[in-house]
């Protein structure tokens, strides 16, 4: 896995701080990628370097059926922030461990197999997730995948509609596509997909894995459109870039989920490094804070994309999830923001920038990354 800035001229990092990252050789740049949204609090956050140290002191690890305080806390803490019902709490590793889990579990509660999957979807990587990822780059070299999946048109209803039957285990869907290129869901879709899969027996599965965590304004993308899923699935920032991943399901699911389990899965630095992530997110309502900013970043970028006319086709987006779609390759821009005025962003497909900063950034970050775009792609 290689992005641009590291082919062409590699950027060597040494440290962070709040949202600046410091090179080898003492360029700070301005993180507005938060590492694919590992990031949430910024680098280096007090709070959750504290209780890793701390943990790390008194017990690295032992086998998960042991109970542990820092991992009961974490069970607790997800059930309680997940959408109302959903308080079965299962840990892993990565994101495409936590959509693994969730078929699997939507697979063995229904006894169907047959999954439902959009185009332009991202859903990891591991052989079952990869056989909901849409890009054939991910997919051909793999081939052949679990079978049984179907993709329909994102944001279609009644492709879903007609896609979705008695047979049916699972609809896997991100609120807003991340990876695909920054497209929100429309709530009507949200909730024909919670109609349809209501209709079936089957589970709805929301990808939360990016959206997240009070990224988009609400603790979850699906708060906005009203919809709760069977399952929902969290990893990237939940413990601040330390590898975890959770599948949280509903009752239903859980009661007929099947044998599955992790070796390190709720590892207590891992479990302590995300108690303090969700604690401050919530402490601080850094949800609000990015529902702010963000419409700001957004508004800001709209504006100076009309007054000076510059290449840009489309802003789009909610929270600190923004998608500026560009005229010419976004690669490009990138590279320029990020040789030139130190400002590190990531690409969604060929002609989308990404911005997805920490949630604590402040307008004044906002300014100088809007700035430094104008100026780039003017
Ligand atoms: C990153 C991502 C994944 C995969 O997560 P990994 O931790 O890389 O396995 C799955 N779904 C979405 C929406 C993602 O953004």
């Amino acid at each position: 896995m290689s992005g641009f800035v590291f082919t062409e001229k590699p950027i060597t990092i040494q440290s962070g701080d709040g949202p600046y990252l410091y090179g080898a050789d003492g360029t700070e740049y301005l993180d507005f990628g938060a590492s694919y949204a590992c990031t949430p609090l910024g680098h280096a956050h007090p709070a959750v370097t504290e209780a890793i140290q701390e943990q790390a002191a008194a017990l690295t690890y032992v086998q998960g059926s042991y109970p542990v305080d820092v991992r009961t806390e974490i069970y607790g803490k997800l059930a309680a922030v997940a959408p109302g019902g959903l308080d079965n709490v299962w840990l892993c590793n990565s994101g495409t461990e936590a959509n693994e889990a969730a078929m699997k579990f939507a697979r063995a509660a229904t006894g169907d197999s047959k999954v439902v999957a959009t185009k332009r979807a991202f859903h990891g990587r591991t052989m079952g997730a990869l056989a909901l990822t849409w890009k054939q780059q991910y997919r051909a070299p793999f081939e052949p995948l679990p079978g049984g999946v179907e993709f329909v048109d994102y944001g279609d209803g009644e492709a879903l509609a007609g896609a979705v039957d008695e047979d049916t285990a699972a609809v896997f869907l991100e609120p807003i596509q991340g990876e695909g290129g920054i497209h929100p869901a429309s709530a009507e879709y949200l909730r024909t997909a919670r109609e349809v899969t209501d209709e079936a027996g089957a589970a709805l599965v929301f990808d939360e894995i990016q959206t997240g965590l009070g990224r988009t304004g609400t603790l979850w993308a699906c708060e906005g459109a009203g919809v709760t899923p069977d399952v929902l699935t969290t990893a990237k920032g939940v413990a601040s870039g330390l590898p975890m991943g959770a599948t949280v399901v509903a009752d239903w699911v859980a009661q007929d989920s099947g044998d599955h389990g992790s070796t390190f899965s709720g590892g207590p630095v891992v479990c302590a490094a995300a108690n303090a992530t969700l604690e401050t997110i919530v402490d601080e309502n850094l949800a609000g804070h990015a529902a702010d900013v963000g419409a700001y970043l957004r508004d800001s970028l709209s504006t100076v994309a009309d007054d000076q006319d510059l290449p840009v086709r489309e802003v789009r987006g909610e929270g600190l999830l923004v998608g500026v779609e560009v005229k010419r390759g976004a690669n490009r821009v990138l590279k320029n923001l990020a040789l030139e005025h130190s400002v590190l962003a990531l690409p969604a497909g060929r002609t989308v920038v990404r911005l997805l900063p920490p949630l604590t950034v402040e307008k004044h970050h906002a300014d100088a990354v809007v700035d430094a775009f104008a100026e780039v792609v003017g």
